[in-house]
């Protein structure tokens, strides 16, 4: 396996845990990933392609749902919330089956349009060690290592959950990366999220975490920079004060940077190697990587290892 993120790591797991002998090759612990700064909601975002991005949310809900029995353990929450400008029979029509109580916000909720769900709401600096060590329990292995070519890894089954990497890895210039940035505030008292849309098109959410609430967010194609920018942090805290006002005042803790691995379609496919080995591509999950990631995992596994 190659790449320790969400992704990864969940492939790892659901394939350690089927009796498979997984080693995960990582070029970045996984505190620096790019799933250690997602928010993180599950919501398919950003994703495409939608329909098969919406079964695979499906499947990842029961698995959160059940985490959600232990937060504190898992990082997985259920948290009530409202998406301002949803599109509610849309909405409705693909997830309302499994979100029982989705339903329109009422004016108190939202000055707006909006719909209300009770939805998972993964803290990743608990989860991602959560995930690390039930896939160590499972008896995998993790090495900081960073690869340069993936056929030359001497497995008989390589499985590339790479992220943004599989740009220059695979090599895949379709995966291009979508820089979002956060700022991370003391919370002043608010227990649930909020998504929603400006006229303008800018996006503004508010997710309480243990400890913090994540303030976000931007949506910058083809930018690279993991540096923060304060102008857009600046601009970030405005749109969330305007829609929280005790927000305003929170006493800033941390400014946070990743870069999404957009793709016109995730790519989620066997690739037979000329030498018979196999290779199984899991990446390019761009904004909803850890919505989808039981639901991909549980498919790539099944392509690096048919029963
Ligand atoms: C600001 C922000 C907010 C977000 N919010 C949400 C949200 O609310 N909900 C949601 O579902 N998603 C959200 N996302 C999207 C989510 O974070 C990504 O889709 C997800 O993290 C992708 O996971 P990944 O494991 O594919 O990639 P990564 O986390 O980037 O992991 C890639 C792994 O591959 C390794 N790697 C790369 N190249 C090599 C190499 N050559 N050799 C060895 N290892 C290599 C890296 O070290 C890393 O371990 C958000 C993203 C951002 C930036």
């Amino acid at each position: 396996m190659v790449g320790g993120g969400v992704v990864g790591l969940t492939t790892a797991v659901v394939l350690a845990e089927r009796g498979r002998r997984v080693r995960v090759w990582t070029r970045d612990p996984v505190e620096r990933t790019t799933s250690a700064v997602a928010g993180a909601l599950w919501w398919p975002y950003a994703i495409e392609p939608v329909e098969l991005a919406r079964t695979w949310a499906l499947r990842s809900l029961d698995v959160y749902e059940e985490l959600a029995a232990s937060p504190e353990v898992t990082g997985v929450r259920m948290v009530e919330g409202v998406q301002g400008e949803a599109d509610l029979d849309r909405a409705m029509a693909w997830a309302g089956a499994r979100l029982p109580g989705l339903r329109a916000a009422t004016a108190e909720e939202y000055a707006g349009p909006g719909m209300w769900a009770r939805l998972p709401l993964i803290d990743m600096s608990t989860h991602l060690p959560w995930l690390r060590e039930r896939f160590l329990a499972a008896g995998g292995a993790i090495e900081t290592r960073t690869v340069s070519d993936l056929a030359g890894v001497g497995a008989p089954v390589v499985v590339n959950c790479t992220g943004l990497g599989a740009r220059e890895l695979v090599p895949d210039p379709s995966v291009r990366p979508v820089r979002g940035q956060l700022v991370i505030v003391e919370n002043p008292g608010i227990r649930t999220w909020l998504v929603a849309t400006d006229a303008a098109g800018a996006t503004a959410y508010l997710f309480p975490q243990p400890g913090r609430l994540v303030l976000g967010g931007t949506a910058d194609e083809d930018q690279w920079s993991l540096e923060p920018d304060p102008a857009a942090a600046e601009a970030i805290v405005r749109r969330c004060a305007a829609l929280r006002p005790e927000v305003a005042g929170a006493r800033v803790l941390e400014h946070r940077v990743g870069l999404r691995p957009a793709r016109g379609a995730v790519r989620l496919e066997r690739e037979p190697l000329p030498d018979g080995r196999v290779l199984v591509h899991n990446y390019g999950h761009g904004g909803a990587g850890v919505t989808v990631a039981w639901g991909c995992a549980e498919e790539a596994a099944g392509l690096a290892a048919p029963s």
